[in-house]
């Protein structure tokens, strides 16, 4: 078997092997590094790369890639999945989503790929990692998280040809039912879309909320979607579950609030509503009702500010627009 290095990774023959990469410096002068899981399978296949954490606060995803990888046995395995739990670690580490060090550039790793080695510290790293993702990878699952623990959406790059059929199949067979055929101009920067446009078919999961709010129930699922994927890539022996029709959208909306106080949500993640349904409701600090929220597009509510307190300017509510059943 050919030698497979990513950082201090080392993959000479079946197996695990671990280490880390070096994607900056702090400032105390040590390596700034994230962890690297290689498990490599007997048998030759495709290379699925995983990564979570983009977004430092988004901690289900870590939690599933490792549910995932201590699950896989090199002889069971055709190909070799990469694993980078947590990419965005100064984040990671603040429970944040952008790094503490990241101070004029923006710093959302997700709008950074892929990269530039003298550009700000959230290009610097987004530079260390994609050089070695469009190196090994054939394929690529983005593990994030948004508001609240009922999240359960996902994305694929729809790119013509090939990478968007490829895409399609991943996300059909991880089988969420509210998806997004992410069309081209969305999501710049994102690994998705940097990755898809260089042939790599790629996917993103949105799964839980930020922080904690995720459970051990949600992660055991994702992996097993996961291995779903592998099954559907031929990583994995025996059958694909078919997991149903899908809801694909034409594209998503974020709507901002334009009010603050303490606010309670009346939808959950999943529901249809229609245009001006009431999504939220407002109180202020004497206790009294202060205003609805609406709905300002139809659509299915992937995501939805959790409350208990919101100020004006936040995000309200993510709506994925258009969707119909395939
Ligand atoms: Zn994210």
């Amino acid at each position: 078997m050919n030698s497979i290095e990513i950082g201090t990774a080392v993959s000479k023959s079946a197996g695990l092997a671990k280490g880390f990469l070096k994607v900056g410096e702090l400032p105390d002068g040590q390596a700034m590094r994230i962890p690297v899981v290689i498990m490599r399978g007997a048998k030759p296949g495709p290379t699925l790369w995983l990564h979570g954490c983009v977004h430092g606060n988004e901690y289900c995803g870590t939690f599933a890639i490792h549910e995932l990888t201590r699950s896989l046995k090199p002889a069971e395995l055709k190909g070799m999945v990469v694993a980078l739990p947590v990419l965005n670690v100064t984040a990671f580490e603040k429970n944040q989503r952008m790094s503490p060090f990241e101070l004029y550039g923006g710093g959302d790793l997700n709008r950074c790929f892929p990269g530039n080695p003298t550009g700000p510290l959230t290009q610097q790293m987004a530079h260390a990692i994609y050089g070695l993702l469009k190196k090994h990878a054939n394929y690529l699952v983005d593990m994030h998280t948004a508001m609240t623990e009922d999240v359960r959406w996902a994305l694929f790059a729809n790119l013509p040809g090939d990478v968007g059929k490829k895409g399609e199949g991943i996300a059909r067979a991880f089988g969420y039912r509210s998806t997004l055929p992410a069309p081209p101009d969305i999501l710049a920067g994102s690994a998705m879309m940097t990755a898809a446009k260089d042939g790599i078919p790629s996917f993103i999961i949105e799964a839980g909320g930020k922080g904690p709010a995720f459970s051990d129930e949600l992660v055991r699922d994702t992996a097993e979607r996961l291995r779903n994927v592998m099954r559907h890539l031929g990583m994995l022996a025996g059958k694909v579950t078919n997991y149903g029709k899908q809801w694909h959208f034409s594209n998503f909306a974020w709507v901002h609030s334009i009010k603050g106080g303490l606010f309670q949500r009346s939808v959950k993640c999943g529901d249809v509503v229609k245009k001006g349904a009431v999504v939220g409701h407002y109180f202020d600090l004497h206790g009294r009702p202060s205003g609805e929220a609406h709905a300002p597009e139809p659509g299915i509510v992937l995501a939805i500010h959790p409350g208990p307190v919101m100020a004006s300017g936040e995000t309200l509510v993510h709506i994925g627009l258009d969707p119909r059943e395939v």
